[in-house]
């Protein structure tokens, strides 16, 4: 295992990513690292959640020059979130060495894009159809790069972007780096590759290396119609901090997203069919914990990368292996922990087996839990908050009331029944949040993780404090 400084990094860009946190590099990123700085073409194929990202940002960072302000290289990416993602994670890598990364995507203003493009940033990260008005326009000219990134190559092709990403590469001087990353490499993407790489090098990380140790794998056979019940019991017992919930079509994802909704939970649905504002809205929500629980397509959750997600689950088993790994990769992310529920009707207990031989890691099965795990998993929310609640000093007013009623009566009869009655009214408003809180504006959460004042998260005190999440694996 090499680290860091064995990749011969300039010093600012080892800086940075010792800042970013990331100790030693993952495999794909050991392996691609030093073929990337060599100038040579490179496809990188690894799962989800490996760190693709930095496997090829490190070097373009790397070999940007700061003083030459031209765009220096391009990513190319299926989706806007995704660029935006990418862009960040750039802008981090080159944060010392002050290298500029802006995305570009549909949907925003291009004016807007054009008054970016003036900072003339050295990397440019952005999806097919952007880049080719910004290349129609002439507000964007690729003449003087040298790096060309394709992310998520198969997403790009199965969304149908083949002509355009021929088209963009068409611009490019042809003396240039090209590096292909991709989750899976089904005989479309060697065939690009083939039209447009120089003989890459190719660095395959097998799945069964790493996918999803980080992550605790369950599954609870279950009939189709007693998911939501059980869906519900679920997040009473795990009390997950951020979770996302796959199903299985965007239909499913509306109905599911509302019928949560509906029984008090907070939760919104993420797919295509939603317009690219309300995507943004929701995944700002979700990011700023404003919303505990997303509700996701498989093409919706793709690519990104959301930190602190606790639990997975799969409402709708997933059609095949690749499809699960990728939902799963969604948590357990960088050393975190995660634990991963999928429902299985009694008809798809094959085709979980088959997943589970392919992936090659158990998946345990558990009972469906009962009314009374749920419960249990509520009263222990109730007390938490209720300590929280005495830990605070603005119970004073209470506390002459608290001792005349325990002049007359039982400590533990009094005890008990406030505890039933709170117990009563958390399963009523499970999230039991938003009693008075004011309406929010969006802009100013985007920098904190913390709810705000008169905000009240389900989070427990003893959680928030040490910092450490931890899903509840115990029923
Ligand atoms: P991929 O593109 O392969 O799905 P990402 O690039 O999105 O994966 O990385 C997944 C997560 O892992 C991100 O949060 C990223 O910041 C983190 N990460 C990447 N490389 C490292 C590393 N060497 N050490 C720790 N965390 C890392
Ligand atoms: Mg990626």
């Amino acid at each position: 295992m090499k680290t860091f400084i064995e990749l011969n990094l300039e010093p600012l860009i080892l800086q940075a990513i010792s800042n970013m946190g990331f100790e030693e590099p993952t495999p794909i990123q050991e392996m691609t690292i030093p073929i990337a700085m060599m100038g040579q073409d490179l496809i990188g194929r690894a799962q989800t959640g490996t760190g693709k990202t930095a496997a090829y940002g490190i070097p373009l960072v790397d070999k940007c020059e700061l003083e030459y302000e031209q765009i220096q290289a391009i990513v190319i990416t299926p989706t806007r979130e995704l660029a935006m993602q990418v862009a960040e994670e750039l802008n981090k890598i080159g944060q010392y060495k002050k290298i500029r990364s802006i995305p570009i995507y549909g949907g925003q203003d291009i004016e807007r894009q054009i008054r970016a493009l003036k900072n003339r940033p050295h990397i440019i990260v952005g999806t097919p159809g952007r880049l080719m008005d910004h290349l129609r326009r002439r507000t964007i000219r690729l003449q003087q790069i040298r790096m060309v990134v394709l992310d998520e190559a198969d997403e790009m092709l199965n969304m149908g972007f083949k002509e355009d990403i021929e088209e963009i590469l068409k611009q490019a001087p042809p003396k240039r780096q090209n590096l292909l990353f991709s989750a899976t490499m089904p005989p479309h993407i060697m065939a690009l590759a083939q039209e447009f790489m120089n003989e890459p090098e190719i660095i395959h990380i097998d799945p069964r290396e790493v996918t999803v140790s980080n992550t605790e794998q369950q599954y609870i056979e279950i009939p189709e119609r007693q998911k939501l019940d059980v869906m519900c019991r679920l997040l009473d017992i795990q009390n997950p901090d951020l979770a996302i919930v796959f199903g299985r079509t965007k239909r499913r994802v509306d109905e599911i997203a509302e019928a949560l909704s509906k029984r008090g939970y907070s939760a919104e649905g993420i797919h295509g069919d939603l317009s690219q504002n309300m995507r943004d809205t929701v995944m700002r929500k979700f990011k700023a914990g404003i919303i505990d629980i997303l509700v996701a397509t498989d093409v919706a959750a793709r690519g990104l990368d959301i930190t602190g997600v606790t639990h997975i689950y799969n409402f709708d088993v997933p059609q095949d292996p690749e499809g699960y790994v990728h939902r799963i990769g969604r948590t357990g992310r960088a050393g975190e922990t995660g634990l991963a529920t999928t429902f299985v009707t009694s008809r798809e207990i094959n085709h979980l087996k088959f997943i589970e031989s392919i992936i090659k890691h158990k998946i345990t099965r558990k009972p469906m839990p009962t009314a009374n795990d749920a419960l249990a998993g509520l009263q222990r929310v109730v007390v938490d908050n209720l300590l929280a609640t005495a830990d605070k000093r603005d119970i004073v007013q209470y506390k002459a009331l608290a001792e005349s009623l325990l002049e007359e009566h039982d400590s533990v009869t009094l005890m008990a029944a406030a505890l039933k009655m709170l117990t009563r009214e958390t399963a009523d408003n499970p999230m039991e949040r938003l009693t008075d809180a004011p309406p929010i504006p969006l802009k100013s959460l985007e920098k904190t993780k913390e709810a705000p004042k008169g905000f009240r998260r389900k989070r427990s005190p003893s959680k928030k404090s040490n910092g450490s999440r931890k899903p509840r694996k115990d029923y």
